[in-house]
């Protein structure tokens, strides 16, 4: 398998019962957020009421830094901080810093990025980058504010997450990418005109498939609009031609804008759509995740986590070694492929429905 590493605990490449390397991370630094996307956090379940967790749960960066040496020394390559809403997360670049100075066994710095609704990255951008983040993923659903405010249901204007992307560009983050959540009869509508704000912009747009995530937000598959219909409406006005993978187990699907030429024009673009429903991109998946309390999950859909934190906290101490055989164990048996195999579960029984975890818990 290309990519793979030797694992310092074991002596080989570490792969999991489907013969997939460990290589992304994705870190959950909190579970709160400002926002209440409807598909996401709806104000019913997240309310006022709503127990977050509380301080002393929260892994501190210490003990994230611990833990990401050794999923580096195990092959991870990709590390991106998520939530809930990473920038509220306090000093967050901090972290960033701490994480900017890793490096892989054979001597290179991470490929180090953050997923954020962009609310705070008007003031954060500059520290962000300073800090050694690399690229910057920022959410919006749509260009029209009204459509855009319903969405994220606390009446979040679409021109402050516009201005942090103007200062995510102007301190210098290259690889920005805007990920469009695409709802059936909420904003798909807005697939055009984002398309149309984007181009020429250098930052990429990714439709995103809304997904069955989580069990509050009412899911049905009627609400999902498959990518294949957003490339034809694309398609239709905008000419599109199928890229190849920038990497291995890209969760996108790249196409680019045909130019004057009759064939893509970089100048112009690419957009990516992400078929997490429609078109499973299991077999590939390279991704653990690491919620902000501390447990390991290995699927966005899995039941259950290893906790990693109680290991941490062990009165005795653990040593950086056993922390790694604790998560090299987890990934060899690690069998997920929930999206391989949605449509052929019950969707009232079977361990994934019964307690699915939210992704502002687990980490989109
Ligand atoms: N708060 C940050 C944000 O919104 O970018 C980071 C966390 S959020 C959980 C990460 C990503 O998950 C966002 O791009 C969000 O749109 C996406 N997401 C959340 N719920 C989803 C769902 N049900 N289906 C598809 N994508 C979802
Ligand atoms: Fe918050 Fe992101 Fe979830 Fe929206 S998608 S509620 S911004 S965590
Ligand atoms: Fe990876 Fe699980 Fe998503 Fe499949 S369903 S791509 S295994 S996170």
């Amino acid at each position: 398998m290309p990519g793979a590493t030797a694992c310092a605990a074991t002596g080989g490449p570490l792969y999991d019962g489907l013969r997939r390397p460990l290589q992304d991370l994705r870190i959950s630094v909190t579970d709160r957020c400002n926002f209440r996307c409807t598909y996401c956090m709806p104000k019913q379940v997240f309310g006022r009421d709503y127990s977050y967790l509380p301080q002393a749960s929260l892994l501190s960066f210490d003990e994230i830094m611990r833990l990401a040496h050794q999923f580096v020394a195990l092959g991870v390559r990709k590390i991106r901080l998520t939530g809930g809403e990473p920038l509220l997360r306090k000093n967050i670049e901090e972290l960033v810093g701490q994480l900017a100075a890793l490096r892989t066994p054979d001597g290179r710095p991470l490929d180090l990025t953050l997923t954020t609704n962009g609310s705070l990255l008007a003031r954060k951008a500059r520290a962000l980058k300073d800090a050694g983040l690399k690229r910057v993923t920022v959410s919006l659903d749509a260009l029209d504010d009204g459509v855009f405010r319903r969405m994220n249901d606390v009446g979040f204007p679409v021109a402050d997450v516009l201005a942090g992307l103007d200062a995510a560009r102007s301190a210098g983050l290259p690889g920005i990418k805007v990920n469009m959540v695409v709802k059936r009869g909420t904003n798909d509508h807005q697939i055009l005109p984002m398309a149309r704000h984007f181009q020429r912009t250098g930052m990429t747009l990714r439709f995103i498939e809304y997904m069955d995530a989580g069990a509050t937000n009412g899911w049905r598959m009627d609400d999902v609009l498959p990518s294949a219909e957003v490339v034809r409406r694309l398609g239709e006005q905008l000419p599109l031609v199928p890229l190849q993978p920038a990497t291995a187990g890209e969760t996108a699907r790249r196409w680019g804008y045909v130019g004057a030429g009759g064939r893509h024009d970089p100048a112009l673009g690419e957009v990516g759509v992400i078929s997490s429903v429609t078109q499973a991109f299991c077999g590939d998946c390279n991704r653990a995740r690491l919620t902000t309390e501390g447990k390991l999950y290995l699927c966005l859909f899995a039941s259950q986590g290893h906790d990693l934190r109680s290991l941490l906290r062990r009165p005795d101490g653990v040593s950086g070694e056993q922390l790694q055989r604790a998560i090299a164990g987890a990934w060899r048996g690690r069998a997920d492929r929930y999206s391989e195999v949605r449509g052929a579960l019950p969707r009232t029984t079977g361990t994934h429905v019964l307690r699915r975890m939210e992704m502002s818990y687990i980490g989109g």
